[in-house]
């Protein structure tokens, strides 16, 4: 069997700075060190971190006052930096700056007497700090676009995006809201990572049998790879680790593809390769990425 490696895979600038400012903090101040929700979206990176003094809550209210605490990358409500604050907590920001983007996005359209409609998944964690960023910001659920608000056409409307989605299904979203909104400004905040990651895979898919998405199934940015690769018309499966892979899935197969989200470990996925024994490993290179992201001055 020959293996086809997707490229770029794996970790994405946001994700390699979240991880170095938990390292940081807990090597600077006395852990133990409180993460607002997964540092990022992969068992073994927070488990990983959590050996080394890390405590993951997803409450502000669950952690000691005075404590040190890190909000998460995927970046939190105002409400939970206030509740932190009242309650003397050190606050060490991983937002994702890109995310961060999209929180000053929706102040500014806000304070213009714009209506905010962000798209995105409800619940995911993100869409959340998101929203929580104005008041009455509403979520067009992607790809459902039963969502979209039947206000007036000529009202002022802005348009943000989770940084995670479908490339093709939030193009789709977005055609269907400037159809509706003709006037609306539209942002769309799908981020480099997740674009570059995507095209990659559609890339890979055309070339195998079936593809191995590597990474947690939290994750959005893992679960869009699968989707774009099983809309390629071939079989795709996610598992967060080689103990999750089915051999029976690769019965017969000449060329399998892997490919990982933004916040998986290469590890991950080098212990799937050698769990394969394959024949060859090659890497299909799509786009070269050099995005890095400076760390919070504090931690420098
Ligand atoms: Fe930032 Fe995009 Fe990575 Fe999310 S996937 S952490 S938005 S670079």
């Amino acid at each position: 069997m020959e293996i086809l490696l997707s490229s770029p895979r794996g970790f994405c600038a946001g994700v390699v700075r979240a991880i170095e400012i938990v390292e940081r903090a807990i090597a600077l101040y006395d852990p133990p060190i409180y993460v607002k929700h997964e540092i990022v979206h992969n068992p073994y990176v927070v488990s990983s971190l959590e050996k080394k003094g890390a405590v993951t809550v997803e409450n502000i209210q669950d952690i000691p006052k005075g404590s040190t605490v890190i909000f998460s990358a995927h970046g939190s409500p105002p409400e939970d930096f206030a509740l932190a604050r009242k309650h003397d907590m050190k606050i060490i920001d991983a937002t994702c700056p890109l995310v961060t983007k999209v929180h000053n996005e929706a102040k500014k359209y806000d304070k213009e007497g714009r209506k905010i409609i962000l798209v995105g998944h409800k619940g995911h964690i993100e869409v959340r700090g998101s929203m929580g960023q104005v008041k009455d910001a509403i979520l067009v659920d992607e790809p459902n676009r039963e969502f979209i608000p039947k206000w007036d056409i000529n009202t002022p409307v802005a348009v943000l995006t989770q940084t995670t989605l479908s490339v093709d299904d939030t193009a789709n979203t977005i055609e269907a809201i400037k159809n509706r909104f003709p006037s609306a400004i539209i942002r769309n905040d799908v981020c480099y990572a997740t674009t570059n990651r995507q095209e990659a895979v559609k890339k890979l898919a055309d070339n195998v049998d079936l593809v191995l998405v590597i990474g947690a199934q939290n994750s959005s940015n893992c679960n869009r790879l699968r989707e774009v690769a099983r809309a390629r018309g071939v079989p795709a499966y996610l598992i967060n680790s080689v103990d999750e892979l089915d051999e029976s899935w690769l019965k017969g197969l000449k060329k399998v593809g892997i490919t990982s989200g933004a916040s998986t470990p290469e590890l991950l996925l080098d212990e799937v390769i050698t769990k394969l024994k394959p024949d060859s490993v090659e890497t299909l290179s799509s786009i070269e990425e050099d995005v890095t992201f400076v760390l919070p001055s504090e931690l420098k």
